[in-house]
């Protein structure tokens, strides 16, 4: 018998897609109970399975553990009350925002590879975005704004913050790497960190990139115009990169490790 940890949150790293983050509804659940450990409350499922799942939910830090059936009461008690401390970090980070953001004072979100706190104001003036001390980012919005348009705004914010980092690496790096881009653009992708469209030579970058610190960019905007020089991902690409951007597997793990979520 194995126990599985899961927080349920969407996990982005770069070209691995991210499971859905609950298929609890669908689960075959059988037996449902409350089962009270400390001061947590954890939903008990008994179903024909091999191992324990213990989970904690967004955005109110719901605690289930699927178990077998024929587990004893005081193995699953055990099993929770060894795992305290990891579920309350849990619940810590399912309220704080991070997972199912609202776009709410308070909450956290990153930027450059920091994690900044949100305070929102209400202006009669136009919506705006600023980071007015190094770890707050400062929202103005209209009375009424809805959580998807502050969303929106944030997104909006942070493509002008990445047009405006990437724009000298491509100036740095177009001339000492030989090739151009036609165009390049921001988009919102969730599997990837950037493409590049050789025959038209038109590069897109992932809006999730403005959450990561500016050296990331850096080896994407390098990573995407090597492609105009090798198509694909061989030999003859990582020759590419060690010759330009000598560090760039070190600077590819931070991308695809560093926590933005
Ligand atoms: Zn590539």
């Amino acid at each position: 018998m194995e126990l599985m940890l899961r927080s349920s949150r969407n996990l982005f790293r770069g070209t691995q897609k991210s499971k859905p983050s609950s298929n609890i509804g669908n689960e075959n659940s059988r037996t449902v109970s409350v089962l009270k450990v400390g001061d947590i409350s954890v939903e008990l499922y008994r179903k024909k399975i091999k191992n324990v799942h213990l989970r904690v939910y967004p955005p109110n830090g719901a605690v289930r553990i699927s178990v077998p059936v024929g587990l004893p009461i005081s193995t699953i008690t055990d099993i929770v009350e060894k795992r305290l401390e990891w579920i309350r970090t849990q619940q810590a980070r399912a309220s704080s925002g991070i997972e199912h953001p609202r776009f709410m004072s308070g909450e956290r979100h990153f930027y450059c590879g920091s994690l900044l706190r949100l305070n929102v104001f209400n202006t009669s003036g136009r919506p705006s975005v600023r980071v007015c001390e190094p770890d707050v980012i400062e929202m103005k919005v209209p009375p009424g704004y809805t959580d998807i348009q502050r969303g929106k705004l944030l997104d909006e914010w942070y493509r002008a913050q990445i047009k405006a980092i990437a724009q000298p690496y491509f100036e740095k790096w177009e001339p000492v790497m030989g090739v151009k881009a036609s165009q390049w653009r921001i988009k919102k992708m969730k599997t990837r960190w950037g493409s590049c469209n050789v025959s038209d030579a038109r590069i897109w970058l992932s809006l999730e990139l403005a959450k990561k610190p500016s050296r990331c960019i850096e080896y994407v905007v390098v990573h995407e115009l090597a492609h105009l020089i090798e198509h694909g991902h061989g030999p003859r690409f990582t020759q590419v990169m060690d010759q330009f951007l000598p560090e760039w597997k070190v600077i590819r793990r931070e991308l695809n490790t560093s926590q933005t979520y």
